[in-house]
């Protein structure tokens, strides 16, 4: 039997949006994985300087996004745990079933990498899916490369036309009474309304 092929893209998905599915749907297609699991962040300790939507809120917000993805799964695993949450420690937990194992991420994200708990681990139990707009290199932020000696052996770059959007805007978009385009999954947007999230 074929080893399945896995795909995690973690976040704080305050809101999910437009790039998040592009940037899974890139991983997919590129990597033949077999299904691809949004994973909400439950304690963004990385983002802690502002408030953060409650996590069952960034959670059902992000099974809206990936209700119509047949290939898509989402995972309650950091939401559920109390307190911080790591993604070595959880990429270690849901890997232990076997699989390959890529964690997905945007380029920003690797520049990140080096303050982020124990990387190398997380490098160990996972391949790193990294998407660069083409035509920028496909490269290895120097610090990211001192934190995780062998680093690059263990990424795999995407290609990824950029989508010009980010979660800051669409919640500044929403608050201003601006229009959110096409960004937002309609079932997201629809969930957006209903809650009545992100008002000024
Ligand atoms: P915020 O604006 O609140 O910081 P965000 O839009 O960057 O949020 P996150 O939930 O922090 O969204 O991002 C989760 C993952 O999705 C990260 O790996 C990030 O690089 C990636 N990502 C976010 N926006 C895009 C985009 N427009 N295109 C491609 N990847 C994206």
């Amino acid at each position: 039997m074929a080893i399945v092929r896995v795909g995690v893209l973690g976040g704080t998905f305050d809101p999910p949006h437009l790039g998040h599915l592009r940037l899974a749907e890139a991983a997919r297609d590129q990597l033949r994985l077999d299904r691809v699991i949004f994973m909400p962040a439950g304690d963004p300790y990385r983002k802690a300087a502002r408030a953060v939507t409650p996590a069952a809120v960034r959670l059902a917000l992000v099974r809206a996004a990936a209700a119509d993805l047949p290939w898509a799964e989402v995972s309650d695993i950091e939401v559920e745990r109390a307190g911080p949450t790591y993604t070595d420690e959880t990429l270690s937990v849901l890997a232990r079933d076997g699989g390959e194992w890529w964690f997905i991420i945007g380029a920003d994200v690797l520049a990140d990498l080096p303050h982020w708990r124990d990387p190398q681990r997380l490098v160990a139990v996972a391949r790193l899916a990294v998407a660069v707009r083409p035509p920028a290199p496909r490269l290895v932020p120097r610090e990211a490369a001192r934190a995780v000696p062998g680093i690059e052996d263990r990424i795999d770059w995407l290609d990824m036309q950029p989508v010009d959007v980010s979660s800051t805007e669409l919640r500044r978009r929403i608050a201003m009474g601006e229009s959110t385009g096409s960004w937002l999954p309609p079932r997201v947007r629809a969930l957006i309304e209903e809650l009545g999230l992100y008002r000024a």
